[in-house]
């Protein structure tokens, strides 16, 4: 089904809920992406950050609409947003341990059938963005450092070559200086061209990046900011917990 909207949108999710089992953990909310933006998301510990991102990507039970391009998606079919050209960095990574580095980004394009040509050229994309995947792919993926894995999940992501890239808390449990590397990366990816959403819990490095930010409270989208606007915690604080 065709949705109306603006000719720049992208992404424009409407009245979204998602519930595991009998506990709603999104109440229906709305928000919209459009071309070339890097949106941040961020909201306090249990605010229902990573299931908007799931709900999006039809991963948890849901209703409401998301239109990509305008199409309404088949949001039950993971797959066929991916094809698309949504394609969801989940929390934890998601790589493949036993395989190497070089298996899991092959099976990033392998994964929605992409010919070799456009295989190599991005593969020689992702390597040059990520130069330490370069010198390891022939390592097993489970043995590269919480960093290196972070970025392999999203060079692998890459490799399918996304019109927009939903990445849930990329930072998790790394050290600063990896994650300068990887936001560097991310804000390089935005600058070319890629449509990027950001869920974050440490908001001085998504306000960094983001052009805009939504903030999500109990469940639900309570602000949309300039991250202009934000000069402080006490700033962030007040939305937090409105
Ligand atoms: P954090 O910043 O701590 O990762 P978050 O904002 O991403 O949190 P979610 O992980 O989306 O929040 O969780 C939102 C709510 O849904 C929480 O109350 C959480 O306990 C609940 N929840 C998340 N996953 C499940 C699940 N698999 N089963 C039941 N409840 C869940």
């Amino acid at each position: 089904m065709s949705v109306e909207v603006p000719e720049n949108r992208f992404l424009e999710v409407r009245e979204l809920t998602a519930n595991y089992g009998n506990v709603q953990a999104l109440r229906p909310t709305s928000f919209h992406l459009d071309k070339g933006e890097f949106v941040a998301v961020l909201g306090p510990n249990g605010a229902g950050k990573s299931t908007l991102m799931r709900a999006t990507m039809g991963l948890v039970e849901n209703s409401g609409s998301v239109a990509f391009l305008g199409q309404e998606t088949k949001r039950n079919n993971p797959a066929n947003l991916a094809s698309k050209g949504i394609i969801l960095v989940p929390e934890g990574r998601g790589i493949f341990s036993p395989m190497t580095v070089l298996e899991n980004l092959e099976l990033g394009a392998y994964l929605l059938g992409s010919r070799s040509t456009v295989t190599g050229e991005r593969m020689s994309k992702v390597l040059g963005l990520f130069p330490r995947l370069k010198e390891r792919l022939t390592q097993i993926a489970g043995s590269l450092s919480g960093g290196e894995q972070q970025m392999l999940a999203v060079g692998r992501a890459l490799m399918a070559g996304p019109k927009l890239l939903l990445l849930d808390e990329p930072s998790l449990g790394l050290a600063p200086r990896i994650i300068g590397e990887i936001l560097e990366a991310l804000g390089q990816l935005n600058r070319e061209g890629l449509t990027i959403m950001l869920v974050e819990q440490k908001a001085p490095l998504a306000l960094r990046l983001a052009s805009r930010v939504y903030i999500l409270s109990l469940g639900r989208v309570v602000a949309e900011i300039d991250p202009r606007e934000i000069k402080s915690h006490d700033d962030l604080a007040h939305y937090y917990f409105t």
